[in-house]
């Protein structure tokens, strides 16, 4: 049964808790470039639709040749391909890695841009990458990072509207109901609660540490202790 706290009380005693638990699981692979505003853009770009640990692989892979545009130009187009070919469209994501290196140093004197819009002029780079770079690279956070685990947890938390879809809105409206202080770490978090707990076609409710909180939106229990996700990624 969910408890019956004001609204800004469960979201607070939910973060409080996923926060906690979070010490204790494996921490997200972006993580590793925070600070970092060159790895932390390509790292971004090559995650798209990709697992965690495929993206890992490929970082590690491209990282280890070169780490910085100037030498990463200096790679063939068949080292750049085989280094991240772990990653979902990996083809085309080895052009973006050549093209983004070589806009760097011609338009932006090798230093990455500050701006959600000059990033975007970036090839391969949409507005989720270009937030999730500021985020971890420049540790600005005028948005929250909306990846499929922000858009599946939130919704099932009834933060987001369930019908909602594009991650711009999405982050809207997290904004809208998260303190100005959650919004670093959300991303983080959800990335990790999803994979531990909130899963996405099976959550595991029956153990979850928030389920008194938890509103279940479009989440269909199909057995004992079973629950399953009705179609929102
Ligand atoms: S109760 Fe279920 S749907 Fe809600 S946050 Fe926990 S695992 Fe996700």
């Amino acid at each position: 049964m969910m408890n019956n706290m004001p609204e800004d009380e469960r979201i607070r005693e939910i973060y409080e808790r996923i926060s906690e638990a979070a010490k204790a699981w494996p921490p997200t692979t972006l993580s590793y470039y925070e600070g970092q505003p060159f790895k932390a853009l390509i790292a971004s770009m090559l995650s798209a639709q990709t697992r965690e640990e495929q993206t890992f692989k490929a970082m590690n892979a491209l990282f280890e040749l070169a780490d910085n545009p100037v030498d990463m130009l200096q790679l063939s187009d068949e080292q750049i391909r085989e280094a991240v070919s772990p990653v979902m469209y990996f083809e085309n994501k080895a052009k973006y890695v050549r093209e983004i290196c070589q806009r760097l140093i011609e338009h932006d004197k090798g230093v990455v841009p500050r701006t959600v819009d000059a990033l975007t002029e970036y090839k391969g780079v949409g507005w989720k990458v270009a937030v999730l770079t500021l985020a971890v690279g420049y540790g600005i956070y005028e948005d929250i990072t909306v990846d499929v685990h922000v858009n599946r947890i939130g919704k099932r938390l009834g933060l987001v509207n369930p019908e909602t879809k594009q991650p711009p809105k999405i982050s809207e409206e997290l904004k809208k109901v998260l303190p100005r202080e959650y919004w670093p770490y959300w991303n983080g978090l959800m990335v990790q609660f999803g994979r531990v707990i909130c899963q996405p076609t099976y959550p595991q409710c029956a153990k979850c540490l928030v389920r008194d909180l938890c509103p279940q939106i479009n989440v269909i229990k199909i057995g004992p202790n079973r629950f399953k996700d009705a179609g929102y990624a």
